[in-house]
């Protein structure tokens, strides 16, 4: 037995390992993330290293190998935990030690002394007051809201500011000039979050919340260590749970790590965790440079931390002594690495939490199918919050039947419905969300007649029209012609749904020339900070709709905003994936929670072509659990996860006869290994067969038992090593997908 040894794990070393032997009397206690002694270099000094893998395959001559000395006394220091969770990200989810070291190490680099620039207010309180009033009054938002934030928090940090804060740099510059801030730089680089504003806001928790922070705290207090999942409402007072159990943590002299997905990172909650623990809080997020994130977790591995806020990557904060893992909108697809290792941050948070002796705590208002699934099998505990803290009633929902306005002689996207509340909107001055949902659009063709859609005959997921005229399924590679006529109705309106963001604004724009429009998608979004000059123009009043992608139904608040369009439910719902209907009944929930933030109540008008599509039906009064049911049972018998668990095997090449064999040498492999209740699929062209030259191949495969993945995969690993063949074809696994390739 040998192990793999690396003796730096700075980041740019990690490609670096030593093989050392074990020796006999090691070799039960010795595992992956130790802390080791060995003889380095001519002279045999002994330095310390960290055993990455323990391996039975001799990288070099055996009698030049040196053995390791002795496993280290402290060999479970932070590090050493990092270490163990790559491997064992390396074994749930393929790729190689050196990609999950890296995914788990952050990047050391030396810091540039960055800049970084606050805003200081100088005004006193009254003059600020009095200020304030002014732009109430001449209702500039902007302003008004940059102010407001200033009078309570009299320093602000810049970047702050204009991202989650929506201000504008020529907002700023204004206000240097009127002389009611100055801009102060720092050289050093210091807390994203400002230090001196933690104020004891007390919040009395209602009995909901109450007990489930006793229910878990009593856990917490008998060492049970579980994983927690949340089920609640959006403004159910979840986050307020999450600020009760770290208080705990804290109090305890632990730690805790939030997951938030980026989008939904923003000032407001950012600010509701810095007001109960001031600078021992950090964030994280994508806009920080990888220097700046190292700093970050240094100071976390120093002890000036207790809290860690961030998207996924935040997972990896080495905090010595975790108390908790939150993750919020646990449903979110930005959970799932897209770059390999594939891990997925729930399951891994859930690893690192059972190596360190923390509890996982999840929570959102529609919980991924996966996780519901896992809470009601019992391998989660589930709690339930189901009233909004405030009496802020949810909006009423309108489901449109498309089908009827083509028999009303109604072709336009708009329904007469949504018209007239549009226009009721306008003459109110209230505001308007138009939400077309384009994700996973993959050119489904479907019925306008009656609604049919067409679909796999294997599969159960809708088939693609592609440009050679067929219509295919991407997971088996089932092909037909395209068809002229539905087969149901006989109808000829068939075909693919073709309205995009830009024709939606012309058609509003023209059915309300008075109206100002604005629309957030890829291509108004391409330019610097061009995201938060649309949200913040929006929130300024500055336009009356608001036309987009996913990309404004969440986490944004917009009070005045009473009503939310969903233009065509069917584009998600259609989508060539598994997850398709769980994803229009989150997408049509968030967009429902869009209506009605402020005091006026809100209205959504649901278009559809399938009105009876339980995704839809369900999200009408946000009935999770019926929606659950449903979505289950499909899931269960078409065989997808959670109920079974699905291995997607990417195959990829220049060349694509070596990308073709490589492909059909898995297949092979996969039968000669004769495993019992296994579902292959495949090989076939991935939905986007060739991107940039290199061709891509796809096959996957369905199982009950996670565990016999793992062992597909590594004997491919193995095979694909040892085979020449493979030289130029790139194997990548993806474990329990979320999407389609
Ligand atoms: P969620 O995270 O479920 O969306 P929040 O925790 O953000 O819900 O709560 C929504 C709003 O209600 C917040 O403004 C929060 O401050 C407030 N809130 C939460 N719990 C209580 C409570 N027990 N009493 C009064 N207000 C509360
Ligand atoms: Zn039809
Ligand atoms: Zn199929």
């Amino acid at each position: 037995m040998f192990a793999n040894i690396i003796i730096d794990i700075s980041h740019e070393k990690l490609d670096r390992t030593f093989q050392y032997i074990i020796p006999e009397e090691m070799k039960e206690q010795i595992h992956a993330g130790m802390e080791v002694l060995i003889p380095f270099g001519n002279g045999n000094r002994m330095i310390k290293g960290y055993v990455l893998e323990i391996t039975d395959v001799p990288a070099f001559d055996i009698d030049k190998m040196k053995q390791v000395f002795q496993i280290s006394k402290n060999s479970m220091q932070i590090e050493s935990h990092l270490i163990a969770l790559a491997g064992w990200i390396k074994e749930n989810y393929g790729g190689t030690m050196i990609q999950a070291l890296k995914t788990v190490i952050p990047v050391k680099q030396k810091i540039k002394s960055k800049e970084k620039r606050s805003l200081v207010l100088l005004l006193e309180d009254q003059k600020a007051n009095e200020q304030l009033e002014l732009y109430i009054k001449k209702k500039n938002k902007a302003r008004e809201r940059l102010l407001r934030e200033l009078i309570r928090t009299k320093e602000l940090d810049y970047e702050l500011a204009t991202s989650q804060l929506h201000i504008s740099s020529s907002v700023i510059k204004a206000f240097v000039e009127q002389e009611i801030v100055k801009i102060e730089s720092t050289k050093i680089y210091r807390n994203p979050v400002l230090a001196n504003q933690k104020d004891d806001l007390k919040i009395t928790l209602n009995k909901e919340q109450q007990y489930i922070v006793d229910s878990i705290v009593d856990d917490f207090n008998n060492k049970k260590k579980k994983t927690y999942l949340i089920h609640g409402i959006t403004g159910s007072g979840k986050t307020e749970v999450y600020i009760h159990l770290i208080q705990e943590a804290v109090n305890n002299g632990k730690q805790a790590i939030v997951l938030i997905p980026e989008i939904s990172l923003t000032y407001q909650t950012v600010m509701r965790f810095y007001k109960h623990f001031g600078s021992r809080v950090s964030i994280i997020n994508s806009k920080l440079s990888s220097g700046e994130r190292y700093d970050q977790f240094e100071r976390a591995k120093n002890g000036e931390l207790d809290v860690m806020i961030g998207p996924r990557s935040a997972l990896f904060t080495p905090f010595s002594n975790l108390g908790f893992i939150i993750i919020d909108e646990e449903h979110e697809g930005s959970y799932k690495s897209e770059t390999v290792p594939k891990y997925h941050a729930r399951e891994t948070a859930i690893e690192r939490a059972r190596m360190s002796g923390a509890s996982v705590v999840l929570g959102s208002a529609t919980p991924s199918i996966d996780s519901y699934y896992k809470a009601l099998e019992g391998e989660y505990e589930l709690y339930s919050l189901n009233k909004r803290t405030s009496d802020s009633a949810l909006p009423t929902v309108e489901i449109v039947d498309l089908r009827d306005e083509l028999k009303a002689g109604n072709r336009s996207i708009l329904s007469i419905r949504l018209r007239e509340c549009i226009q009721d909107r306008l003459d109110k001055k209230e505001q308007i969300m138009l939400f077309i949902n384009r994700r996973g659009y993959a050119g489904f063709v479907s019925c306008r007649a009656c609604g049919h859609v067409m679909k796999c005959p294997n599969c159960d997921v809708s088939l693609s029209a592609h440009n050679n005229g067929k219509l295919i399924c991407h997971y088996c590679g089932y092909d037909e012609k395209m068809v002229k006529q539905c087969p149901t109705c006989g109808s000829k309106y068939i075909g693919g749904f073709r309205a995009g963001t830009q024709q939606i604004e012309e058609i509003v724009q023209k059915e309300y020339p008075q109206a100002k429009v604005l629309r957030m998608d890829m291509d108004t979004t391409k330019s610097k900070d061009g995201h938060e000059k649309i949200l913040s123009a929006f929130a300024n009043g500055e336009a009356d709709i608001l036309i987009g992608t996913q990309m404004i139904v969440k986490g944004h608040d917009f009070p005045n905003v009473t009503l939310v369009g969903v233009l065509a439910a069917d584009l998600s719902l259609y989508s060539n994936d598994y997850h398709a209907s769980e994803r229009t009944f989150q997408l049509l929930t968030q967009a429902a929670g869009r209506a009605g933030r402020g005091e006026k109540k809100g209205e959504v008008v649901i278009q559809t072509y399938s009105p009876k599509h339980y995704s839809i039906t369900s999200s009408r009064n946000q009935n999770y659990k019926e929606f659950y049911e449903q979505e289950i049972s499909y899931r269960g018998i078409a065989g997808y996860p959670p109920v079974s668990n699905m291995l997607a095997i990417l195959i990829s090449s220049d060349k694509e006869e070596l990308a073709q064999q490589g492909a059909w040498l898995l297949k092979k492999r996969m039968d000669e290994m004769q495993l019992s209740n296994t579902v292959v699929i495949g090989p076939s062209d991935c939905t986007i067969a060739k991107v940039n030259n290199i061709y891509k191949k796809v096959i996957y495969i369905k199982q009950k038992k996670y565990e016999t993945l793992i062992q597909v995969k590594n004997s491919m690993e193995q095979y694909i090593d040892m085979n020449d063949k493979y030289k130029n074809v790139n194997v990548q696994f993806d474990f329990n997908p979320m999407n389609t390739y």
